[in-house]
């Protein structure tokens, strides 16, 4: 089942709404599409790349296009700028002119907005043509088709299951942007030494093989899904197969006994119990099943926090306790509960391989190692600030390390009511000494917007939202600081309730004072129909807080 054919195992599976199975690369297919795309790409930039880098925006959806166009990128001695296929053309400018991309690259459904795009910029616009059969990709470049090189030079990645030639290391590979959560998106610059630390610290960690076979639906302009999944799987010689997000489809595949490993964020576990909800039991019972098959080796959920309630419900449906980790553009991933210990509710674990992780004296997380970043596109000063004299980054977000005996037998408590949730306990699961609990990582939030200062304390809205997703009207919910003039900040709970439902702020008081120090309990609440959030489900609380501003 592993092998595309010929043996030669299988790289890419490209799945489409209308098609299963639409395109199939194995690792052959995928090596001769790169060597034939990379040359027609070099010819290009060694005409366009003279007043400007290097640098390839492309604008390609997640598939096996994209997989060929990063690679070839790479090959052709470019810089990879992989950008979002939801962004309107104003952002996509940002982007182009932001990484000084000398080459703008779409597939046929990006093609109208990057050539407006590049028209606007003066860049050069080439669409990637895919033909199907053998699948191939080719560049067409209006006004200069004569593309193709003679031969290609092949001194690219080495990552990819070595099939490539050793890569200069140092050199840079990749410009990621930031989600915008907290301020304008920066230019992340990752050279291949960086990208290949975190790939060896993942598959390390969490013990990818040549066997795995993962399912991909999270965009790939972002560290998540290009690095921890896409990146990570092709270092390792496995196949990564492709399909848009949708419940129904995901779900399918998910329980065909063929994927090995899963990654998302929470909002998909949110949406994936809510579709098995809806279902005639006989249906959401064979997919709960299929589930439970033993193939499925782990579930990672990220990018955003987990709350406890969305964990224990997941293990309930899914038998599977969600492998939590935190990681940001700028550092990869650095910290993680273990694939076989017991994982913490409402904790991302302990420090990954090859990085080093401490606290400022505020609780802030610095981190240092192979993982990190080289620096912020064009933003010297930007870059210079966030580093520390001893050389680590600055990651503005807040962390608790251990706890007090009785958090940290609250800890042991939740972990084991999860994990009997899920039904089976996890295979050779150990329990973890008091002495490793003393170390374990639970993020508090961002400094800039989940840390509320309120009346002299220092509050998490992270642990907030945890507790009221507990209540049972309350479906979703962002809790921020509004500016309060006696109090600094007052604790304001944004709710989206369950249809039909209603609540208001004392009954929440009287619920919350239960359950949380009186400190913490909303002093108001806000009933809203949608949250904002961003495309990888993060909430973006920056926009809530605006609206506060303007209605002060
Ligand atoms: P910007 O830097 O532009 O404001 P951003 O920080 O959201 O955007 P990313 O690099 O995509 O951009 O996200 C990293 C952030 O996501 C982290 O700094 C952290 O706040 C949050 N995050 C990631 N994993 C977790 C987690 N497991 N729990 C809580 N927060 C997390
Ligand atoms: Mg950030």
């Amino acid at each position: 089942q592993k092998h595309a054919n010929n043996g030669i195992p299988l790289a890419v599976l490209e799945h489409t709404k209308v098609e299963d199975q639409k395109v199939q690369l194995s690792y052959l297919d995928l090596l001769c599409c790169v060597r034939s795309l990379s040359s027609s790409l070099k010819v290009l930039l060694d005409a366009k790349a003279q007043k400007l880098p290097r640098h390839v925006a492309f604008f390609v959806n997640p598939g096996a296009a994209y997989v060929v166009t990063e690679l070839s990128i790479w090959a052709a001695g470019g810089v990879s700028v992989p950008l979002s296929i939801h962004s309107p053309v104003p952002e996509l400018e940002y982007f182009v002119k932001d990484s000084e991309s000398c080459l703008c690259l779409a597939d046929s459904a990006g093609a109208s907005k990057m050539r407006t795009v590049a028209e606007k910029l003066d860049r050069f616009f080439a669409e990637i043509k895919a033909n199907e059969s053998p699948v191939s990709f080719c560049l067409f470049a209006e006004g200069a088709n004569d593309v193709k090189a003679p031969k290609a030079e092949l001194s690219c990645f080495s990552c990819c299951c070595g099939l490539f030639a050793k890569p200069a290391v140092d050199s840079n590979a990749l410009i990621l942007y930031t989600s915008g959560t907290t301020g304008q998106p920066k230019g992340v610059v990752h050279t291949f030494r960086s990208l290949t630390s975190q790939m060896v610290s993942l598959s390390q960690a969490w013990k990818w093989s040549s066997s795995d076979r993962t399912l991909h639906v999270l965009p790939l302009h972002h560290i998540h899904g290009v690095q921890n999944i896409l990146n990570t799987a092709l270092y390792n010689g496995a196949a990564v197969e492709f399909c848009g997000f949708d419940s129904a489809f995901c779900l399918k595949r998910l329980t065909s006994g063929l994927i090995t490993c899963f990654h998302a964020v929470p909002t998909v576990y949110v949406k994936f119990t809510q579709y098995l909800d809806s279902l005639p039991p006989d249906e959401k019972a064979a997919l709960c099943l299929g589930l439970r098959k033993p193939n499925l080796r782990y579930m990672v959920s990220g990018s955003a926090a987990l709350p406890v309630p969305t964990m224990k419900s997941w293990a309930e449906i899914s038998g599977h306790v969600l492998l939590e980790r935190y990681g940001m553009t700028e550092i990869g991933m650095a910290l993680s509960n273990k694939i076989d210990g017991t994982r913490f509710p409402g904790c991302v674990g302990w420090p990954l391989p090859q990085v080093q992780v401490k606290q400022d004296q505020d609780g802030g997380i610095l981190v240092k190692g192979g993982p990190v970043f080289k620096e912020y596109y064009k933003r010297k000063e930007a870059t210079a600030k966030e580093f520390t004299s001893d050389g680590f980054f600055r990651t503005g977000d807040n962390a608790q390390k251990g706890g007090s005996p009785e958090e940290l037998q609250k800890l042991q408590d939740d972990a084991r009511e999860v994990e009997a949730a899920s039904g089976r306990p996890l295979k050779g699961t150990k329990q973890e000494p008091d002495r490793a609990l003393g170390t374990i990582f639970r993020i508090l939030g961002r400094t800039s917007v989940d840390i509320i200062k309120s009346g002299g304390y220092k509050i998490s809205g992270l642990e907030i939202e945890s507790v009221l997703l507990q209540h049972e009207k309350i479906r979703e919910c962002a809790v921020v600081g509004k500016p309060d003039e006696t109090w600094g900040e007052k604790v304001t709970a944004v709710c989206v309730l369950e249809s039909g439902t209603s609540l208001d702020i004392k009954e929440l008081r009287d619920w919350g004072k239960e359950r949380m120090a009186s400190y913490k309990v909303p002093q108001e609440l806000d009933i809203v129909t949608e949250l904002p959030r961003n495309q990888m489900g993060k909430l973006e609380k920056k926009k809530i807080l605006e609206r506060f501003k303007q209605s002060a």
